[in-house]
């Protein structure tokens, strides 16, 4: 019998765990093919929960599913480990476990932020796009309300206090919101130092407006909930320095601020950057209409590390849904490649928006219908809470919400703070 055909995913996030979930169900008890998931983690991220986790709303490990009870007894094969080198003509990957040959490789590996080389703001700027990026965020977050509460000049702990989120589009917002309810319903009910005036919550928007892409009525009253909520709202505001003191805005504004979390930009993950074909600005693959990566059949690439070909801006969102989307697609055109047979299209279909604008207000936009308010939220949860991986993860963070409504957060420091400026250094262990 010929050596089995090895399909290799690498990515276990929305679009690589949906293709390879596919895939496995396509070659249910086939001996002739070799599934192998790779991935750095060894769970399944579910990134819209994120600013949850920085507002200490939910508990981290409950959007996380781990791959081997995704897997269980299923017959694809997991490898954690991370890709540091494609090569495409030898069809093998480097991996830090050690080379790994492929006959059909889809690429999933998802993207990073992009902080458009701004100076000092990769280095000065939190990004919670990853679960140790969140956590380590809220730590930091939490330690600055600690230090906070018992500063004795006034304009140190407002400075302290400055809290800047960059980029207002929905992950932006959802960010700004949740901060605003980790201040008001919990940090100035229990933090005697700190009272409500000392906190500043600033969202800054290079553009004219935010949420740019949504309904304009809804972004009207989104924008107008934030504003009445205390949440300076400053468009056409782009960010040109970034300091451990603060940001510089317009290159002549300077905002003194304990933290800036940037959410402006993404792109594509930094391993596509040395591959020897065609990329768009932000560092996505070029894939043509059935997703193959030009000039190499037998690669497809997905998600937010891929683009189709002639397609414009607003058809090619950087969201959850596209990579879901195309990895269905890549688990039907791979097993047509392998046979010869013609292969699907990817077409772009909107499914909506929703954007939660923290406790019980959101406003959504699904299938033609605009909803905002109370109800808007209860969608937004459920269609959430749907989407988790997995029933515990489903109750877990059910109850986390529940429990919000009747008990304070949690809002224990778990790791030291890194990159805390004003904790005093660690003791170093006394030398034997
Ligand atoms: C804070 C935040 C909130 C968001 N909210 C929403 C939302 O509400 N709705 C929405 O639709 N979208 C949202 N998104 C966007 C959404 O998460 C992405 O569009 C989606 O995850 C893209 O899927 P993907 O499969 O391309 O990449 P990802 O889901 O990012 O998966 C990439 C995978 O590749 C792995 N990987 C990366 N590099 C390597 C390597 N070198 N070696 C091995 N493995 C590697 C990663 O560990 C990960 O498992 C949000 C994103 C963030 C960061």
């Amino acid at each position: 019998m010929p050596p089995p055909t090895r399909i290799v995913v690498l990515g276990a996030g929305f679009g690589g765990l949906e293709a390879m979930l596919a895939l496995e169900r396509r070659f249910r008890g086939d001996p002739r093919v070799e599934l192998t998931l790779v991935s750095e983690n060894n769970y399944f991220l579910f990134t819209p929960l994120l600013p949850q986790i920085v507002s200490s709303y939910i508990e981290p490990r409950h959007i996380v599913q781990s791959l081997r009870d995704i897997r269980r007894q299923r017959r694809f094969r997991f490898l954690r480990a991370r890709a540091t080198g494609l090569d495409f003509a030898q069809r093998q990957l480097q991996l830090t476990t050690g080379p790994l040959a492929y006959d059909y490789l889809v690429l999933a590996v998802g993207s990073v932020a992009d902080f458009f080389g701004i100076p000092g703001a990769a280095a000065n700027c939190f990004s919670p796009k990853s679960l140790e990026e969140a956590v380590e965020l809220r730590d930091h977050l939490l330690d600055l309300f600690e230090h906070a509460d018992h500063e004795p000049d006034a304009t140190r702990r407002r400075q302290l206090l400055t809290l800047v989120v960059v980029g207002g589009g929905y992950t932006g917002v959802e960010l700004v919101a949740e901060l605003r309810d980790l201040v008001y319903r919990y940090v100035i009910t229990r933090y005697r130092g700190i009272q409500r005036d000392d906190v500043r919550l600033i969202l800054l928007e290079a553009a004219e407006d935010i949420l740019r892409g949504v309904d304009p009525e809804l972004a009207r009253r989104a924008r107008r909930k934030l504003q009445r909520e205390g949440i300076e709202l400053r468009t056409q505001a782009r960010v040109t320095l970034v300091t451990p003191e603060g940001v510089e805005v317009n290159e002549k504004d300077d905002l003194h601020a304990g933290l800036v979390i940037w959410s402006a930009g993404v792109r594509a993950n930094p391993l596509l950057d040395s591959l020897p074909v065609e990329k768009d600005k932000s560092g996505r693959v070029v894939v043509n209409a059935h997703l193959q990566v030009k000039g190499y059949p037998r690669v497809f690439a997905i998600g937010d590390a891929a683009v189709v070909e002639k397609t414009p801006p607003e058809q090619s969102p950087r969201i959850a849904p596209v990579a879901l989307a195309q990895g269905r697609l890549v688990a039907e055109n791979l097993p047509r490649a392998m046979l010869g047979q013609m292969l699907l299209p990817y077409e772009f279909e909107p499914r909506g928006m929703l954007v939660s604008l923290g406790m019980n207000d959101a406003v959504i936009q699904v299938m033609g219908i605009k909803l905002a308010g109370y109800f808007a939220w209860l969608f937004w949860n459920s269609v959430h809470l749907l989407r988790l991986v997995g029933l515990k993860k489903q109750v877990q963070v059910a109850l986390d919400w529940s429990l919000a409504t009747f008990f304070p957060r949690d809002t224990s420091i778990i790791r030291r703070p890194q990159r805390c400026r004003l904790c005093a250094p660690a003791a170093s262990p006394p030398a034997v």
